[in-house]
């Protein structure tokens, strides 16, 4: 029997202590204080002194101070798992923190009491991002009672404070430690689809606006004593619309492949028919392509709304509502990524593709500092929703791929 095949079987045998650990995880719901919630403390407590059992015993804390938080500080946790050379680490890094439940009448259980269905798991985290924060520690208890070694260093990042903009997680950590080198493997099982085959290396850059357009208000049966806001906002928006044709290029590594451009929201304006407005408020989604600068965009939008604003004698206020350049992207054909490619293909029996996505992963705030990052996972994407649930099979098959990368040369 080969070394992988010792250690799946191991990982195979762990299936119900996995479930137990989802359970025991979902009773400490780390909710970020912003949230309304306590923070990661407890979790983290209870997960050091599940590492120490598996055999992680080289542990750094590194505690961001929060005092929102009862316990006064945001708990990240470094763990490594020595491995044949040290000359690089295959990092695995998840996520403590979870979001609210939301609306508890949408839930069929109590969603801090995880519950097993049909081969599910359902509970607030048991996907986001539990799932594989088990399947990483499992793969290295595999490692610990097999007595085999992984072929490089492993280290385990258990962060907090992913859902409400990493800056007392991974950002603290990377700002006031620095564990990571550049030759370092980072998955980020934090994104991905249901047949485990996308590696997210990418992503587009975001922009946010919202346009307040400012005629005057008339009744309605006289629109010459008025400036009518909300047609003059149509034909900004048909305007805007242009910018598909003027921002045309492809990129075949993104999802959908081009930039977007997309009205969203809309704001009520005046609450009867026979008024005409005086004020518009609308708001834009773009989503832009690493190729373009979002400073292009912006000064085109502003030549766009200055013809609106001349021609139909309006005032437009734009206001940046999120404004998120892309990171640089990880190359496709970065050793990470080969490295999922080829552990994909042994445990799921299936080709993983590199892509870009429309934006927004934690993977990004290493990709700024040129690590080399990838998110991947094999999820039913049910993070966020009520009755979020986590696919027992995943969850194990999850860990499997992370032993195999372990033992790659
Ligand atoms: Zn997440």
């Amino acid at each position: 029997m080969t070394d992988f095949h010792k250690v799946i079987k191991r990982i195979d045998s762990y299936r119900d202590e996995m479930i137990d650990l989802q359970i025991s995880l979902c009773s400490l719901p780390a909710i970020s204080p912003l949230s309304g919630g306590e923070g990661e403390a407890k979790k983290a407590e209870f997960l050091l002194d599940f590492l120490n059992k598996i055999g992680l015993v080289d542990i750094e804390v590194i505690k961001a101070p929060d005092l929102d938080a009862p316990a006064g500080y945001r708990p990240n946790i470094l763990a490594f798992y020595r491995g044949q050379s040290s000359s690089k680490t295959i990092w695995v890094m998840t996520h403590m923190d979870v979001v609210p439940p939301g609306e508890l009448a949408q839930w069929r259980g109590n969603p801090f009491r995880a519950w097993v269905e049909e081969g599910k798991i359902y509970g607030r985290g048991t996907e986001d991002n539990q799932q594989d924060m088990v399947a990483s520690l499992f793969a290295l208890k595999a490692f610990h009672q097999e007595g085999i070694l992984p072929r490089y260093d492993v280290g385990i990042a258990l962060v907090a404070d992913e859902e409400t903009g990493s800056g007392k997680g991974i950002d603290y950590v990377l700002r006031h430690s620095n564990p990571f080198r550049l030759q370092d493997l980072i998955i980020v099982p934090d994104a991905g689809n249901s047949q485990g085959t996308m590696i997210e290396v990418a992503e587009k850059s975001i922009l946010w606006l919202k346009f307040t357009t400012l005629g005057l208000q008339a009744h309605g049966s006289t629109p010459e004593k008025g400036i009518n806001s909300f047609k003059a906002a149509s034909f900004l928006i048909t305007e805007l619309d242009k910018l598909y044709q003027l921002f045309p290029e492809k990129d075949p590594l993104f999802d959908p492949p081009k930039s977007t451009f997309e009205p969203t929201k809309k704001e009520a304006n005046v609450p009867n028919i026979n008024t005409i407005p005086g004020e518009d408020i609308f708001y834009m989604d773009c989503r832009i392509l690493p190729k373009y600068s979002i400073e292009q965009i912006e000064a085109q939008i502003k030549e766009m709304t200055a013809r609106i604003e001349n021609k139909f004698k309006v005032k437009i206020d734009i206001e940046k509502q999120q404004k998120a350049p892309a990171a640089p992207p990880t190359s496709a054909e970065a050793e990470v990524v080969k490295a999922l490619k080829r552990a994909i293909k042994e445990v799921y029996g299936k080709e993983g593709k590199a892509v870009g996505i429309g934006g927004g992963t934690v993977a990004s705030i290493f990709r700024r500092k040129n690590f080399q990052a990838a998110c991947w996972s094999k999820v039913e994407e049910t993070a966020h929703q009520p009755n979020e649930y986590c696919i027992i099979d995943n969850m194990v098959g999850d860990a499997k791929v992370f032993a195999h990368i372990f033992l790659q040369e």
